[in-house]
């Protein structure tokens, strides 16, 4: 049996999505409301029964493996590891091809960090370095830390010797090519290595030990196959269950503040490690928890970038809240000074606009300018808020405050002008549900086709005959459309189950052969007002055209057709009276 059949064998999908969501019954199904797209009410329903998944809101569906590939931002075979792990399978007869270039990269990084943890193990300064700045053995052990001497070649010649090409070792991101050299990108640092969410090592941050004034204290890898910074936060794959526990996340800056936290009990923090925060970094935490506190250094230098990264997480309907770290300090240093320090800080951390206005007070106390600071800088993130009631409570709080009327802030509120980034929120999914409309031809979503083909599919699935109804479909159809039909049924078959059985669970055979009986009469009745409509504008054009002949010809059918539409009506109006 293949591990993935194993796997399958030992995991049903309710435990593994029940791992990452909370899921409510709904008849036979499960449902939730979708990580994939921002919503209040489930549409994401989940068939212990089939083992798969689907979101009426924005058509994610799948197994176990595109769950956890979804949801984790990663790779099969990153999916395949979490799951394995979960379902106690080893994955060691599991061997990818050899010339898998994406698996020898990962090799690759697993042999660099091996080699840097054994360098620094045999180095005083480094060691020291880190000890001195609170790190524990433990940590270091942990994280997998290491040191690379300062030396143009020592982490290449090393893998060399471990049978990698230059190649690769280019294409991991360890070397870059000037001219006739090639180098190694970091000499004289200590080693953090970044790890995808299932835990792969897939790139570093390097920390200058000797500051020379002249490089960067902090190197990154560049981007390659296997690292995208935009979509990578450093410790995610330690944090991911801390954060479904404790239902919030915490997001610090560099490396060290991250592993001071994780070592001080704040395991559910992750950190942007000198990369600009992303949408994708936020939805990474979005999907596990909506809540996420943001440490905030007072003299923080790039102010800035902290604030847009605000503006980003609130776009995305998240509840943000900020912790304001004392003047002079970074998380890490006031972790090492004094631990419950920091634990109050994260206490009493406070939603995002109230930490602003608190700002805008200190600023000044004359409630003029107040109000200008307020309308221009805080504004725009009260706009930008999920919900009307959190925006009355602020547009009331700043009314108090400064004493103007709550309609007047309420004007400015509507004349806020956003930057492009945070103009049309959630846009990309809901485009998604949109785009994914115009696809549907024949099967629009609510239609009386759609209803047909869930009757279909359901009849189908419990084995019953369904030629009838085909045939019947057709007649009206025609064979080109007939088929086209048939072939959306063939492509939308999971979702059409579930919603045969949201709508149809309650029916009988019997019952579930009326429906379709009365809904074919509707599409027929459907498609003789399209033809009505039609015959209409001809008449029209031929009136126009003074053509009598046609006119006539046209009047015949008309008659025709209207009486066929009357007949219909009368069907359908005694139809569940028989
Ligand atoms: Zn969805």
């Amino acid at each position: 049996m293949s591990s993935v059949e194993q796997i399958k064998e030992r995991l049903n999908i309710e435990e593994v999505v029940g791992s990452y969501l909370k899921l409510e019954r709904a008849g036979n199904n499960l449902k939730a409301r979708c990580p994939f797209h921002n919503e209040k009410t489930p549409s994401f329903f989940v068939s212990p029964e089939r083992g798969s998944y689907y979101c009426f809101g924005c058509g994610a569906k799948g197994d176990i493996f595109t769950f956890v590939q979804e949801f984790e931002g990663i790779d099969f075979l990153g999916a395949l590891k979490i799951l394995a792990e979960k379902a106690g399978v080893t994955l060691e007869n599991f061997s990818p091809k050899s010339n898998d270039t994406k698996e020898r990269l990962y090799k690759l990084l697993e042999n660099a960090t091996f080699f840097l943890q054994k360098t620094l193990d045999s180095e005083e300064i480094p060691l020291s370095y880190l000890k001195k700045r609170g790190l524990t053995d433990e940590t270091i052990k942990n994280w997998k830390i290491g040191y690379v001497r300062d030396e143009w070649r020592s982490i290449s010649d090393y893998l060399k010797t471990k049978s990698f090409t230059d190649e690769e070792i280019e294409r991991a991101g360890i070397t870059k090519t000037e001219g006739k050299n090639t180098y190694d990108r970091f000499r004289g640092r200590v080693m953090f290595p970044i790890s995808d969410s299932a835990g792969r090592v897939i790139a570093y941050s390097g920390r200058i030990l000797h500051d020379d004034g002249q490089s960067a204290k902090y190197l990154n890898s560049p981007q390659t196959e296997l690292f995208d910074k935009s979509k990578t936060l450093y410790g995610y794959d330690k944090a991911k269950q801390s954060i479904r526990k404790f239902d919030f996340s915490i997001l610090v800056e560099g490396q060290m503040d991250l592993l001071m936290a994780h070592q001080a009990g704040f395991t559910n923090a992750v950190a942007s490690s000198g990369t600009a925060l992303t949408i994708e970094h936020l939805k990474l935490l979005q999907r596990i928890s909506n809540r996420i506190i943001m440490s905030f250094d007072s003299d923080n230098a790039g102010a800035k970038a902290a604030e847009r990264g605000w503006a980003l997480a609130l776009s995305a309907g998240m509840d943000v809240k900020i912790a304001e770290i004392p003047k002079g300090y970074d998380p890490a240093d006031l972790i090492l000074k004094d631990k419950e320090q920091f634990k109050n800080v994260i206490k009493n951390s406070i939603s995002l606009i109230d930490f602003l206005l608190n700002r805008a007070e200190g600023e000044t106390t004359d409630k003029k300018k107040l109000w200008e600071i307020i309308k221009n800088k805080i504004l725009p993130y009260i706009y930008l808020l999920d919900s009307n009631t959190e925006r009355s409570r602020y547009v009331k709080k700043i009314s108090d405050l400064i004493k103007i009327k709550e309609d007047f802030i309420w004007d400015d509120l509507k004349k806020v002008k956003l930057d492009e980034e945070f103009q049309n929120k959630n846009e990309t999914t809901e485009n998604k549900a949109i785009e994914k409309e115009i696809n549907d031809d024949t099967l629009k979503k609510g239609s009386v086709e759609r209803s047909l083909a869930s009757i279909i599919v359901k009849k189908e699935n419990s084995k019953i005959d369904t030629s009838k109804i085909r045939g019947n479909i057709k007649d009206i159809f025609g064979e080109k459309k007939y088929l086209q039909f048939e072939e959306e049924i063939k492509n939308k078959i999971s979702e059409l189950t579930f919603e045969a059985e949201g709508y149809y669970d309650k029916l009988d055979d019997n019952l579930l052969s009326k429906e379709a009986e009365y809904l074919i009469l509707s599409l027929r009745e459907d498609y003789f007002k399209k033809e009505l409509e039609k015959l209409l504008s001809s008449l029209k054009e031929a009136e126009k055209d003074k053509a009598t002949e046609i006119i006539g010809s046209i009047s015949i059918r008309l008659k025709e057709i209207m009486q066929k539409i009357s007949e219909i009506k009368k069907e359908k109006n005694n139809f569940y009276k028989r």
